[in-house]
């Protein structure tokens, strides 16, 4: 049996490309990213996704948010539109999907009870669309295994290693192991996995991997893993394969964090740096 293929995107050239803008474009054509993000006191994280979506190039984003997140978002980040949840500090609900094309999950959820349910409606009601994974809702995925199996093909998983291990329910022996875990992962539910950290593993569920070769320890800061999952949901939203917007979006946000240490300098770099570093 033949190894599928794994390699190190480095340059421009061998990268994905978003598409051009037609000069009679108009915002419809960009598609609507949702996110549903943050609970009392990480609001934060939806602000973060949020800048970060809307700087890679969707045509419109909503963000879902508990109902203290609403001022908070309508402020920081006038360009979305904010959807409150009726819970004061939680997200509980999900709203109607129909004129989504793609969803973003999870970043500053936190893991009550009301949410760990809104995720499993948000499943049920998700159907084949493209979807981005990350945080809270993949430590909800890791307490609940056996709804794994309803992710819609092809949905992006962005776990750091730690979520990782939660999600497979055990740890590795060396990075050998690890690859074949994450390979054996993917195929099983067939999603894409961003494996997080220096040197960010793209898997898809052929089995290849897509090393990346930007960022820098600077980005070891909070909030830099929800200004991702932004980026991926607003690529996912303008219709590539979401193998593409993975290994494209990994390697724009690595490079943001490198323009930010090179003008800042790594221990000053933030996470709401990033969005600002983007360039498409
Ligand atoms: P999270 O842990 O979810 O906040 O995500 C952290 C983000 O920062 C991921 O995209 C990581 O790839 C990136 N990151 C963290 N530490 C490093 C590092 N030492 N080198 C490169 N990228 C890093
Ligand atoms: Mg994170």
């Amino acid at each position: 049996k033949q190894t599928p293929a794994s390699r190190y995107f480095t340059d421009s050239q061998s990268l994905p490309s978003l598409r051009n803008r037609a000069v009679f474009a108009n915002k419809g054509n960009f598609g609507h990213a949702l996110l549903i993000a943050g609970s009392y006191g990480k609001v934060g994280a939806a602000v973060l996704a949020s800048r970060a979506c809307l700087r890679s190039g969707v045509g419109l984003l909503t963000v879902h948010v508990p109902e203290c997140g609403y001022s908070v978002l309508q402020t920081a980040v006038p360009e979305a539109m904010c959807l409150a949840d009726e819970h004061p500090k939680m997200i509980t609900g999900v709203p109607d999907l129909s004129s989504y094309t793609a969803i973003g999950v999870g970043p500053g959820l936190g893991k009550a009870q009301e949410t760990v349910r809104m995720l499993d409606e948000l499943l049920l009601k998700l159907g084949g669309k493209p979807a981005v994974f990350d945080a809270d809702a993949l430590n909800i995925l890791a307490d609940n295994p056996e709804w794994l199996t309803r992710l819609p093909k092809n949905s992006i998983l962005t776990p750091h290693p730690k979520e990782f291990t939660r999600l497979l329910g055990r740890t590795w022996a060396d990075d050998y192991e690890k690859l074949d875990l994450l390979r054996a992962f993917c195929k099983r539910y067939s999603v894409v996995t961003v494996l997080k950290g220096q040197h960010t593993i793209v898997a898809t569920p052929e089995g290849e991997l897509h090393f990346n070769s930007t960022g820098n320890p600077g980005m070891a800061t909070g909030g830099t893993g929800d200004v991702l999952t932004g980026i991926l949901t607003a690529l996912l939203a303008q219709g590539p394969p979401p193998a593409d917007a993975a290994i494209l979006g990994v390697y724009r946000h690595g490079e943001a964090g490198d323009r930010a240490a090179a003008r800042k300098g790594e221990p000053a770099l933030i996470a709401g740096d990033l969005p600002e570093f983007l360039h498409w």
